[in-house]
């Protein structure tokens, strides 16, 4: 028999619950020509003209509304992070007591997962996916139920990570998957789509709608080229992302950063255009390594990235690019991509230029294919 589920506030940690949030002196945006004496800043813009004397709003109303518009993502269901990786570190802290809760992680995948986790000293466990990185649905339940065991007051896997498209594999889990762990976890579902821009999949905001325990993060770093001003996108339900609010840093986000990220979001069909460009340079990227003697495999990608499994020794690969001062990541320490490479798509002519240098490359290389 399925166990009824724990409400939100029930897989929250009891501390966190009772916290009364720090209210700064200015907690909604402003507007006008007021004379602000409430926030013991100063009168003077030093740098420029551009208000940095004063605090940035708290809540980034502006920016909120610029996404609903552009993403069409409701502002009422957003928090926004110094990149996701602030929203990933809070989910952490919100929901996981340290000693006792645990996450679950579909591996290989994000590595910041992990280390959140252990800088908030919760324990994971590892869900691996198969050889080419898709979920065994079987294994998938049955972890889920072996995971399901707990309970908020003994302990239990609070937070499921399930990152699509998947860093470092590229490649995206269909949504009825996701939304069968979804249903089945007991704690709450964070599904990273970083990537998502680069994909032609659906999102799991269309879940939003029929469950509460789903986290969707979103980031400005990737597709939308802001990686510089931190901006992550959290949409979850009402509970959630107050609680988000509560945690966080009252100022998270600098104004310039919001500012930023308001710019972008106004560019849309310049960065539409350019993910269309990534997208067709990966495809001929993935075409031209495949050409080569000393590569074995490259993995079917969503993303801005293919992960690239060698015959040759991967560290003396990254070594002999680095010496052409061309640099990639090397993944084969990973478990799940031995002797892989990933590779980020660049320009038309960055990746000529990694092309080129692979040729060289595969011409010294005297292995077997
Ligand atoms: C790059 C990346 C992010 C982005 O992190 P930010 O902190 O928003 O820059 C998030 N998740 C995954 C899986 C990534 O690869």
């Amino acid at each position: 028999m399925k166990k009824e589920k724990f409400t939100i506030k029930e897989l929250m940690r009891p501390n966190i619950l009772k916290l009364v949030p720090y209210s700064s002196a200015r907690s909604e945006y402003i507007d006008s020509d007021a004379l602000l004496l409430d926030a013991n800043e100063h009168y003077r813009d030093f740098v420029g003209n551009d208000g940095r004397n004063r605090y940035p709003d708290p809540q980034h109303t502006l920016l909120k509304k610029k996404i609903e518009e552009v993403l069409k993502l409701p502002a009422k269901k957003l928090a926004i992070g110094s990149g996701s990786d602030e929203l990933i570190d809070l989910l952490f802290r919100i929901f996981c007591t340290p000693k006792k809760d645990k996450a679950l992680l579909i591996s290989p995948t994000y590595g910041a997962y992990e280390v959140f986790a252990a800088i908030n000293d919760v324990a994971v466990s590892h869900c691996q996916l198969k050889g080419d990185f898709t979920i065994d649905l079987n294994k998938m339940e049955a972890v889920c139920s072996l995971v399901n065991n707990g309970t908020p007051e003994s302990g239990m896997h609070k937070l499921l990570f399930i990152c699509s498209p998947n860093n470092p594999s590229g490649n995206s889990f269909p949504l009825e998957q996701i939304e069968m762990m979804v249903n089945r976890f007991q704690g709450v579902v964070v599904v990273d789509e970083a990537y998502i821009d680069f994909s032609k999949k659906e999102s799991a905001v269309k879940l939003l709608d029929k469950y509460d325990n789903l986290v969707v993060l979103r980031t400005l770093s990737k597709a939308w080229a802001l990686a510089d001003a931190r901006v992550g996108i959290a949409i979850s339900s009402d509970e959630i992302i107050k609680m988000i609010h509560n945690v966080k840093y009252p100022y998270n986000l600098s104004g310039i950063s919001q500012q930023l990220a308001m710019a972008t979001l106004d560019n849309y069909s310049e960065v539409q255009k350019h993910i269309e460009l990534i997208v067709q340079q990966r495809e001929r990227v993935a075409s031209a390594l495949k050409e080569f003697k000393f590569v074995d495999k490259v993995y079917p990608s969503e993303a801005n990235f293919l992960l690239v499994r060698v015959l040759n020794d991967p560290v003396q690969l990254l070594q002999t690019l680095r010496d052409e001062k061309i640099i990639i990541r090397n993944r084969s320490n990973t478990r799940g991509c031995y002797q892989s490479v990933r590779i980020s798509i660049g320009s038309v002519e960055d990746n000529n230029r990694l092309l080129d240098a692979l040729k060289r490359i595969d011409r010294d290389y005297d292995g077997e294919k």
